[in-house]
């Protein structure tokens, strides 16, 4: 392995100042559970990394003025028992819980997640739910970038090499809403052979639809959400015949979207296998919504 100096600063303000001018030869570290892989196989090789498991103000989950705010460096373990969380945002504690295995979830970082920009990363699926945004810090500036926008344009993700990913927040859910997150399949190493489905559904007093928000794991390049089929429940009630319609949809845009992406091969499997879980899915979410 190529050598290469390290820096361990311990607040977001030093770790900014070590990034300052950063280039493709710099690589941050938090959990490592990607890094290591990543620098195994030789797809990486950094001169110079940032380790950031020492900032303390990078891990936490807080609710704030109608937001709920998680650091960075908060771990899966966290996240998964976070009271907040299991309360409030059930589509994230449940997506954090199923990553790996035990000691992934207690080294890997939600941040790392974010900034890995898998097609199959639990978090992110779970976050595009949830309709969240990311502050991305320099020593420039700081920017603030909704999920979606973050995994557009060219290159893997919006994150620049001087930037440090520091917060996630998302609106807190109302009452008369319910979250519910489920994957199928095991992912191995660099293996992504899953697919998962998050949803954020609110009702009215008359159980109709009032807001729906749906993303899908591993279908193509990022999780992405489904408008087309969140617009079939909207203003509608919330009955099995609407949601059967709406899951036909998924899959159609599943079907569609895997036929273009890296993962033809399984176009066939992952549209009825994506109706399946979104069905238990829903399941979940009209038990809670009751
Ligand atoms: C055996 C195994 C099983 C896995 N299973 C799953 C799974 O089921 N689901 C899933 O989603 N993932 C899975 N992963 C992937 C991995 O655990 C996650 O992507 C994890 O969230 C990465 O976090 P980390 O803190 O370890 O990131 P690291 O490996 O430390 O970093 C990953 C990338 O993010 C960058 N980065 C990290 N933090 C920041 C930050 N704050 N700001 C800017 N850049 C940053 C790093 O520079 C690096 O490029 C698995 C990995 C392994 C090895």
């Amino acid at each position: 392995m190529k050598k290469f100096s390290y820096f361990a600063p311990t607040t977001v303000e030093e770790a900014i100042k070590v990034l300052a001018g950063a280039d493709k030869d710099t690589q941050i570290i938090a959990g490592g559970t990607d890094f290591i892989v990543q620098i195994n196989h030789k797809m990486i090789s950094p001169e110079k990394v940032v380790d950031i498991k020492k900032i303390k103000e990078l891990k936490y989950v807080k609710e704030e003025n109608g937001f709920i705010k998680i650091g960075a460096a908060t771990n899966f373990s966290e996240l998964d028992c976070s009271e907040i969380l299991l309360k409030k945002a059930k589509v994230l504690a449940t997506a954090c819980g199923e990553v790996g295995s035990t000691q992934i979830r207690n080294l890997g970082t939600i941040g790392g997640n974010i900034a890995n920009a898998s097609a199959a990363g639990d978090s992110i699926s779970a976050l595009m739910a949830l309709d969240a945004s990311v502050v991305l810090k320099s020593e420039k500036e700081e920017r603030v970038m909704r999920l979606e926008e973050f995994y557009q344009g060219p290159g893997n993700c919006q994150l620049r090499k001087d930037e440090l990913l520091t917060e996630i927040f998302f609106q807190t859910p109302n009452e008369n809403t319910a979250t519910s997150f489920k994957k199928l399949g095991k992912r191995k190493a660099l293996a992504i052979v899953v697919i998962s489905a998050g949803a954020l559904i609110e009702k009215d007093d008359n159980n109709k639809c009032t807001k729906a928000q749906i993303s899908l794991g591993a279908i193509s390049r990022y999780p992405v959400r489904v408008r087309e089929a969140e617009e079939l429940l909207i203003g509608k009630e919330l009955n099995e015949q609407n949601i059967e319609i709406c899951l036909e949809k998924i899959a159609e845009i599943t079907n569609a979207s895997v036929a273009n992406s890296p993962f033809k091969h399984l176009a066939l499997y992952k549209g009825s296998a994506m109706k399946g879980i979104a069905r238990e899915m829903f399941a979940n979410i009209l038990a809670d919504l009751k």
